[in-house]
């Protein structure tokens, strides 16, 4: 006789669970998926001591009857696929056929179902020698499935299970995301018989309340779109919302929750230059696409797809979310009430602090009101932006250098990327503009004031035009009239040498002699200070720093980084009033004016409501 048999079918059905059922969290996946499979529209979970004695799922679907039932346990055993073809194209949640037969061999497990046209319905007991009693009954239309002492007979699995705890964050996590995945069904769910979560039908934003809380609203963003292969919609978490670790992360696609790295990474891409190192941005999603485009029979927690075009989902998303971030009033608010979400708000307008009567230092002190008197250079100020409004009557409208297409109109205006900016957000081309300190940048806005720094906005400026001079083959150079001759180490000579392709393309010009000896003969055209040297090491150190500390391994954005850092002007920097035109003006021409490259605020504004709020008009 060979040595090859056949196992006994429970023994292969035990090590097929192994794969199904890992712990008492799958099981309440299993059972969830089948209920909406099976079109209910109230679905009830009952947990006792972390479903390692009790997990039931009540629901009000279709029902079975006691043909279906019976067959339900066996293996392969499933309504919602007869051929290949279906498999091609899985419309429903489940498909497999081998919860319920896996489940059953590795616990007590008791099914009460009845049709919606039954007089009668079933209850089936899977007794512990594995036989199969079935009787008659009468009971509530839909199905129940309870299974009790999971692992009761595969000892190994019940041991590897964890604390109480633990197990019912996983099975929480599961009912909160199968309850996202289905905002249009009522999900409750009972731990040691007290209703924990009631989570009533209602719409998607309902659903988040309930499952994140109403405060989360208020930081995100909304994103839709649509194209011929699939439309997708969720909220992105403004850059408030950014967490230390990776937990937040949503991905569902024909209502099924989904793991999916390439999106994850899309995301992730599309938050970039937001985004610190080890920051994880909250986003959920929704994807919906013809199920012949994906695979998701790629493992049995069906957890994983495999996607026909990926690439075009990857840039589909990453355009989403750029867009939607792009195009949100990401600009922090002063606010007075509750503490801003945005940013986790910098600032030191602190709620709930009662101002007591001696404390206003901020006040300036009295003195006889002085008589006004303009600096020449104010009185310049004033003339050249009358002498401008002059101007742009005379000239062609894209040639204004401090125009913004519809204005008037508090609408949307575009921006670089082709995405748009709220432009109730932006100043008006007439408004007045005052240096403060030498630092930041105050101007009116149709909704308030708004208060730039000047340093973060050239950054930004800088950073996308560094970006865009990569993709192309202009240098815009400006020759030094004296080449400059730097020493550096070897190990900075390297670097410099291996940098230089981006660094020619951003405008430098440099010549290496020996080991350890750098001409610069020409510099970008931003830079107008005449410390080449200083900002070219100073390119350099950012650079490395970039590398082996914010662990920036992309040495286009690294470059792009540093030199904006590091060629910006500086805080300190005495601005005209055109310059700071000008610094406004490109600023909302980039992709992103509201957050440096490294993902400070570029802008904060204090809104009408809130100076009414403050002098006490409300
Ligand atoms: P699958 O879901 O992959 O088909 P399962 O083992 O989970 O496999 O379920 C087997 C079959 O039992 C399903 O195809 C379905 O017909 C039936 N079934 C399971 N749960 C329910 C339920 N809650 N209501 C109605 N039918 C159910
Ligand atoms: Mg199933």
């Amino acid at each position: 006789m060979g040595k090859i048999q056949i196992l006994p079918d429970n023994l292969a059905n035990k090590i097929a669970a192994g794969e199904v059922v890992q712990r008492p969290e799958s099981v309440v996946k299993e059972l969830l998926e089948n209920s909406i499979d099976a079109g209910a529209t109230i679905i009830e979970l009952f947990i006792k001591r972390s479903g390692k004695s009790l997990i039931q799922v009540i629901d009000n679907g279709d029902g079975m009857t006691e043909e279906d039932a019976i067959l339900s346990i066996q293996k392969h055993a499933t309504s919602k696929i007869y051929s290949y073809e279906d498999l091609e194209a899985i419309k429903t949640l489940g498909f497999r056929g081998e919860a319920l037969s896996s489940i059953a061999s590795v616990s007590q497990l008791e099914i009460r179902t009845e049709t919606k046209t039954a007089e009668f319905g079933t209850l089936l007991r899977v007794e512990d020698d594995n036989s199969v009693h079935v009787e008659k009954g009468s009971f509530p239309k839909g199905t129940s499935v309870q299974i009790k002492n999971l692992f009761f007979n595969t000892p190994a699995r019940r041991n590897f299970l964890k604390t109480d705890t633990t197990e019912l964050k996983h099975i929480v996590d599961t009912f909160n995301k199968t309850a996202l995945s289905h905002h249009e069904l009522t999900f409750r769910l009972f731990i040691d018989d007290d209703l924990v979560l009631d989570f009533t039908a209602g719409t998607i934003e309902e659903r988040l309340k309930q499952v994140f809380g109403e405060p989360i609203f208020n930081a995100l963003v909304y994103v839709e779109e649509k194209t011929d292969l699939l439309s997708a919609y969720g909220y992105v978490g403004k850059p408030s919302l950014l967490k230390r670790n990776k937990g937040e992360q949503y991905v569902f696609i024909n209502g099924r929750y989904i793991q999916s790295k390439q999106i994850n990474h899309a995301v992730f891409t599309a938050y970039e230059n937001i985004l610190e190192k080890g920051d994880y941005p909250f986003f959920i999603f929704y994807i919906d696409l013809d199920p012949v485009k994906i695979d998701i029979n790629v493992h049995p927690s069906k957890l994983e797809v495999r996607f026909e075009n990926e690439k075009d989902i990857y840039s589909f998303i990453l355009a989403v979310v750029k867009k939607g971030l792009s195009s949100y009033d990401l600009v922090p608010n002063l606010a007075l009430g509750a503490p801003d979400e945005d940013f986790s708000m910098r600032s030191s307008f602190k709620p709930g602090v009662p101002v007591s009567r001696s404390d206003f230092s901020d006040r300036p002190a009295p003195r006889p009101i002085p008589e006004v008197r303009l600096s020449e250079r104010e009185i310049d100020a004033v003339f050249s932006s009358v002498e401008q409004n002059i101007d742009k009557r005379s000239l062609p409208v894209n040639n204004l250098p401090f125009d913004f297409p519809s204005q008037a109109g508090g609408g949307q205006t575009a921006t670089s990327l082709g995405t748009t900016v709220d432009s109730s957000n932006m100043p008006q081309q007439d408004a007045f503009l005052v240096q403060l300190q030498n630092r930041y940048i105050i101007t009116p806005i149709k909704s308030g004031l708004m208060i730039i720094d000047q340093h973060v906005a050239h950054e930004r400026i800088l950073y996308e035009k560094a970006l865009n001079l990569f993709e192309t083959n202009l240098p815009l150079s400006q020759q030094l009239l004296f080449p400059k001759t730097v020493q550096v180490n070897p190990g900075v000579f390297l670097t410099l040498k291996e940098l230089n392709p981006y660094l020619t393309k951003l405008g430098f010009e440099l010549k290496f002699f020996s080991k350890n000896s750098v001409v610069i003969e020409g510099v970008p055209q931003e830079l107008t200070t005449d410390e080449e040297e200083k900002i070219l090491m100073e390119i350099v150190d950012e650079y490395i720093y970039n590398q082996k500390v914010r662990k920036i391994l992309d040495d286009k954005d690294n470059i792009a980084k540093s030199f904006s850092c590091r060629s910006a002007i500086k805080s300190g920097n005495k601005l005209t009033d055109k310059e700071m035109r000008l610094l406004i003006d490109s600023l909302f021409a980039t992709s992103m004016p509201y957050v440096c490259p490294h993902g400070r605020p570029v802008v904060l504004k204090i809104s009408m409501d809130e100076f009414d709020k403050r002098f006490g008009r409300t």
